[in-house]
C-alpha cells in the first residue's frame, strides 16, 4: 500500500499524533508535536513503524483538527513524519501550521518530491529505494541508519550529494546498537564532519 486514495488536499491519513521530545538528530531533546502520517512504499526490512505502511488502516483527519490538537501544547515545532509523509501534498497542512506560528519539520526518505512550506528537512536515505537528488540537495540534515558495517561507506557516498550546510548524522539501527555504536564512533573519529544520533526517546522510554 502506498497511500490512502481517500484523503483530500485538506486531510490526511493519520496514524498518530503526540507531544514529546524529539529523540533523534539535530533537534534531539527539544519538545515538538509529532504528526505521523500513514502510508509508505519504501519497505525497509528493519522499519520500526511497519504498522504505518498501510494508510487504509487509519482515519482521514482534517488538517484543521490536527492543528487544534497541536495548539494545546507549549512548543511551536511540528514534526511531520511517517510512514513516508512526502506521499501527500503537504501544502495545506504546512501552510496552516505556519499561519499559526509553528516551525515545520519533516522527516522523509527523500524518495519523493517535497511539497509545502518546510523549515527543516531531515532526509534519511534508504537502500531499499534511491532518494531523489532534489531532496538531498534541499536537506538541512542527513540521517543515515547504520544497520550493517557496509552502511558506513554507503553513508559517505551521500556526503557530496547534499548541500554544504547539511548536518550529517549516523544513527545505529536500534536493535543492533551495541554492535554498531563502536564502529560508528571509530568512523566519526576519522570523519569528524559526521555526528552520532541515538534514538534517545527509546532509551528514556517516551514516544
Ligand atoms: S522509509 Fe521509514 S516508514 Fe518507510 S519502511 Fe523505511 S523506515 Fe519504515
Amino acid at each position: 500500500m502506498i497511500g490512502s486514495g481517500d484523503h483530500t488536499p485538506n486531510s490526511y491519513p493519520l496514524m498518530e499524533d503526540f507531544y514529546t521530545l524529539q529523540g533523534e538528530g539535530f533537534h534531539t531533546g527539544t519538545a515538538a508535536y509529532f504528526i505521523r502520517l500513514a502510508g509508505c512504499d519504501v519497505g525497509c526490512v528493519w522499519c520500526d513503524v511497519k504498522d504505518s505502511w498501510d494508510a487504509d488502516k487509519y482515519p482521514i483527519v482534517a488538517a484543521d483538527e490536527i492543528l487544534n490538537r497541536a495548539l494545546k501544547f507549549e512548543s511551536k515545532t511540528a514534526v511531520i513524519t511517517g510512514g513516508e509523509p512526502a506521499i501527500y501534498d503537504l501544502s495545506y497542512l504546512t501552510e496552516l501550521l505556519k499561519e499559526n506560528k509553528f516551525k515545520v519539520h519533516i522527516e522523509t526518505s527523500g524518495t519523493r518530491h517535497l511539497s509545502g512550506v518546510l523549515d527543516w528537512i531531515t532526509v534519511s536515505p534508504k537502500k531499499f529505494k534511491e532518494p531523489l537528488n532534489e531532496t538531498l540537495v534541499a536537506a538541512d540534515e542527513l540521517k543515515v541508519i547504520i544497520n550493517h558495517p557496509s552502511d558506513l561507506a554507503w553513508a559517505l557516498s551521500f556526503k557530496n550529494r547534499v548541500n554544504e550546510n547539511c548536518k550529517l548524522f549516523l544513527q545505529p539501527e536500534f536493535e543492533k546498537r551495541e554492535k554498531m555504536i563502536p564502529m560508528i564512533t571509530e568512523f566519526i573519529l576519522m570523519h569528524p564532519e559526521w555526528r552520532i544520533s541515538l534514538q534517545t526517546h527509546k532509551i528514556i522510554g517516551i514516544p
